[in-house]
């Protein structure tokens, strides 16, 4: 039985500090985070697909797609925790973690978008990836 999960503060804590350690915070301090993340990211929806937390928990928890890097069955482990909450993705993949350049996104338009694609660029391309390619590339011919 699926129930709605809150990512817990010590998993904000360690993603945070893991920024910090990285060099590539641009919040002020874990509490803006926080603060920022439970107002922008914590039970809403994906900046790109719109899919909800509530829907990407059910899809995982339900074992309706998997993967490698899925809690199956609700387990959790180092590296086995991706899908079930939305992530938070830099709109300039080269820039920091910040207010400014962070919005909430689901696991697959993270994957997918990778370090690529600036927002902007991601939501061209999955609107029509292929025209999107052959835009860039007749743009530069
Ligand atoms: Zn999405």
């Amino acid at each position: 039985m699926w129930e709605y999960k809150f990512k817990s503060d010590k998993q904000l804590k360690d993603w945070y500090d893991d920024k910090v350690r990285k060099g590539i915070n641009g919040f002020i301090d874990f509490l803006d985070f926080q603060n920022w993340y439970n107002d922008r990211v914590k039970d809403q929806s994906c900046y790109y697909c719109g899919l909800t937390e509530r829907e990407s928990q059910k899809i995982i928890h339900n074992g309706l797609l998997t993967s490698k890097r899925f809690p199956n069955e609700g387990q959790f482990s180092q590296g086995v925790n991706r899908g079930y909450w939305l992530e938070v993705d830099k709109r300039n993949p080269n820039g920091l973690y910040s207010r400014e350049n962070c919005v909430p996104s689901c696991y697959f338009c993270n994957n997918d978008k990778s370090d690529v694609f600036t927002d902007i660029q991601y939501r061209e391309f999955v609107t029509d990836r292929i025209g999107f390619l052959r835009n860039i590339l007749n743009n530069n011919e």
